[in-house]
């Protein structure tokens, strides 16, 4: 059975990785926080010492980090992937990142004499449990049809999105529709709320309505109704507000490149930005729902004293790197 090198084994690549030992491969998986391979060697991921020793022999190599200066990071440098593994092993990015470190990505492999693709998810830390990621390639024909064999127990749909950057083309924009769908659980849910409608019935209305999304059937900002909320946790994120800021504002970056106006984007990036100012960035991105009511109460959100900045912790993992 084939070796596959996983770095990142966070939120997402924890749950990926599990469904790639399940299908029988060999995970060798590296990440920054000891903690989080220690947590995956319980489900059968071999931990690895070093990126070096997480690409050794492997036939691909998966990426599963936070933004494109860290993925970058992995990649360059003498402990790098590109140091280290050998030219038959493909490589594969599945984080969200821009549009310009995809295409650096994918000119340095080639240049190097690598095969890489770009394969962000959508789905969730659900879907990445369930096995039910929708996957979008972009790259080489062959070179995906080679990744998809690897992708296949980690996925519900693989989508050829084109060649080179596509597939983050494609990422980038269904998450600007993600965030935007959001703001309209937010609203929708606390203004549901206000006239008296019962959560669950309202719920079920929308579901069976034009209501209905990705959104409003997995992240609905209101406790006891669904089981992937964070509404029932907390908001402890399932989604940082700092990867959805990034998300959206890759997808402002890209507008702005392209001469279109996203008026929508910029205000959901906007109640992001409140969130992050006030230190609850490593907190559930769909707690923007608190400032719907005026006094930013909401439901299930009990505020912490505990509240951490995931940018020291994002920095902390590049000075580390
Ligand atoms: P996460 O922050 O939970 O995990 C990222 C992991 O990368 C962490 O464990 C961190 O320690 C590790 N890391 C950071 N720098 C490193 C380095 N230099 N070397 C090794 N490990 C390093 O993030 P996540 O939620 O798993 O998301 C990962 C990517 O997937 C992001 O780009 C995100 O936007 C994207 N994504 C997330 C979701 C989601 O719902 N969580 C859905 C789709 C896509």
């Amino acid at each position: 059975m084939s070796t596959i090198g996983w770095i990142g084994i966070g939120n997402m690549g924890a749950r990926m990785c599990g469904n790639l030992v399940n299908a029988g491969f060999t995970v060798q998986g590296y990440d920054l926080n000891p903690d989080a391979v220690a947590a995956a060697a319980e489900h059968g991921v071999r931990p690895a010492s070093s990126v070096a020793d997480a690409v050794n022999d492997a036939d691909v190599v998966f990426t599963m980090l936070p933004k494109g200066r860290h993925v970058l990071s992995v990649f360059d440098g003498p402990d790098g992937i590109w140091a280290h593994a050998d030219k038959s092993t493909l490589l594969v990015d599945s984080s969200t990142i821009d549009i310009a470190t995809c295409r650096v990505l994918h000119e340095r492999s080639r240049e190097q004499g690598f095969h890489f693709v770009d394969a962000p998810v959508s789905g969730g830390i659900s879907g990445a449990a369930d096995g039910t990621l929708a996957f979008m390639l972009g790259g080489g024909a062959e070179d995906k049809a080679r990744a998809s064999r690897f992708i296949e127990p980690m996925s519900g749909k693989i989508f050829d999105a084109g060649e080179a950057t596509m597939g983050i083309a494609a990422k980038i924009a269904n998450n600007m529709m993600l965030c935007i769908d959001m703001l309209a659980n937010s609203e929708g849910s606390q203004l549901a709320e206000q006239l008296g409608l019962d959560p669950k019935v309202f719920w079920e209305i929308a579901s069976a309505s034009s209501g209905r999304s990705w959104a409003q059937q997995t992240w609905y900002p209101v406790p006891g109704i669904i089981p992937t909320s964070a509404a029932d946790n907390n908001f402890d994120a399932t989604f940082t507000v700092d990867l959805a800021r990034k998300d959206v504002g890759l997808a402002l970056e890209a507008g702005k490149d392209a001469g279109i106006n996203l008026p929508a984007a910029g205000l959901v990036s906007g109640q992001f930005d409140r969130l992050i100012d006030e230190g609850l960035s490593a907190k559930d991105c769909i707690l923007i729902a608190k400032y719907v009511n005026p006094d930013e109460s909401l439901r299930g959100w009990t505020p912490d004293s505990d509240t951490d900045d995931a940018d020291d912790a994002d920095d902390a993992d590049t000075d580390a790197a």
